[in-house]
């Protein structure tokens, strides 16, 4: 097991991070009283929101309470709910939860965005793209997205099931440096500590062993659909992409602060940086299903750390989406790199040799400046 103290290197992480994701459970929004938010906390907890944001940092929540909240007004307090009672709360519940949302961000000028994601929507390229690319521009704009996950549309078999993992997706996704999972508890321990008074508690874990998957025990009954299990896989999830998560308790006031005094939790650091996981796996997980010949210009151009652009493209092989892996090749059939295409087949087939100020008149509408944007692109070392 690789166990260590934590240092205060690892609160620089989340003062350093650029991309903070930020997952609330339903069982500290709601607390002990079913139905309604706990609204001091979520207050102070957008407060110091406001200060990461005016620190330049980007964040994106991941909120859980659709459920909690709306199954009150159908009714049904207690008891487990089956699948089509659960997504009837939480179409009732998500209208109030981004209401709140938005109400609760706007006193620090702060506008909310709602976003519904399925299981699907982050597997599948082209709408883990459009998700992303929306995301970002929201980001751009200074917002911050209000996710959750789509329960109207998802079925058994196409849910996440449980926030912890949309939330480790979605910071894969958007390339976020620290998740942060505001639970009802403050972290690891070797046993569930309600149960076995000798638990101890472990402040960071570098490595995700078989002993560290066994200390998770099982899920508690109640509102939350997670429990220690599921903030183990969306660990595992998170780190793979070069993220930090911290588990941490989130039923106090000021939980973030306490977080950046060194306070206790647990972090779960990564060996990879976000940006390079991201190309490895560019680089070595996926099936190319297109290939693409350019021109020595756009080799050094490549090799500078830029884009591809439409003007060094040659020709164009193979058949691809937007957002499928493709290979790129010299004129000497040396593969230079990787990456994922921002435009279809026919469309580069359309925009290569071209400039791309000429984009909007050759396809009809206007888009990307590259083919392959500098972060979606991996250099093949050799
Ligand atoms: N999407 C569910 C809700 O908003 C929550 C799932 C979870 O808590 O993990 O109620």
């Amino acid at each position: 097991m690789t166990v260590q103290n934590i240092q205060t290197s690892d609160v620089d992480r989340l003062k350093q991070a650029k991309r903070i994701v930020i997952k609330i459970g339903s069982a500290i929004l709601t607390g002990d009283q079913p139905g309604f938010v706990r609204q001091d906390w979520l207050q102070a907890l957008l407060k110091e929101v406001a200060v990461f944001k005016r620190n330049g940092q980007d964040v994106i929540i991941v909120s859980s309470g659709a459920i909690a909240l709306g199954r009150r007004h159908l009714g049904l307090i207690n008891g487990k709910l089956k699948l089509e009672e659960k997504q009837a709360a939480a179409a009732i519940g998500q209208i109030r939860l981004s209401s709140l949302y938005q109400e609760l961000l706007a006193h620090d000028q702060i506008v909310a965005a709602q976003i519904l994601l399925t299981l699907g929507d982050t597997e599948d390229r082209q709408r883990h793209l459009n998700a992303r690319n929306t995301i970002n521009n929201l980001l751009k704009f200074g917002a911050v997205p209000v996710i959750n996950e789509n329960d109207t549309v998802a079925t058994a078999e196409i849910r996440f099931g449980d926030n912890d993992r949309l939330a480790a997706r979605v910071a894969a996704m958007m390339n976020a440096d620290v998740l942060i999972l505001l639970s009802d508890i403050d972290g690891l321990y070797t046993s569930d500590p309600r149960k076995n008074p000798n638990a101890t508690f472990i402040p960071i874990v570098h490595k995700i062993t078989d002993e560290i998957e066994n200390m998770a025990g099982k899920p508690p009954v109640g509102y939350s659909s997670g429990g220690m299990i599921t903030k183990i896989t969306a660990a595992r999830i998170a780190v793979a992409a070069g993220c930090s998560m911290i588990i941490a308790n989130g039923k106090e006031m000021w939980p973030l602060t306490k977080i950046l005094q060194g306070g206790r939790c647990t972090w779960f650091v990564p060996t990879l940086e976000p940006k390079n996981a991201k190309k490895a796996w560019i680089a070595g997980s996926l099936k190319p299903s297109g290939q693409l010949i350019i021109d020595e210009g756009a080799v050094r151009a490549i090799h500078h750390g830029k884009s591809l652009l439409p003007a060094g493209i040659l020709r164009v092989q193979g058949d691809f989406k937007r957002g499928d892996l493709v290979t790129i090749f010299d004129t000497q059939n040396h593969e230079i790199a990787r990456g994922l295409s921002a435009y279809s087949k026919t469309e580069v087939e359309l925009l290569k040799g071209h400039r791309s100020g000429d984009i909007e008149s050759l396809l009809g509408y206007d888009g990307h400046d590259e083919i392959i944007h500098r972060d979606d692109l991996a250099i093949i070392e050799r």
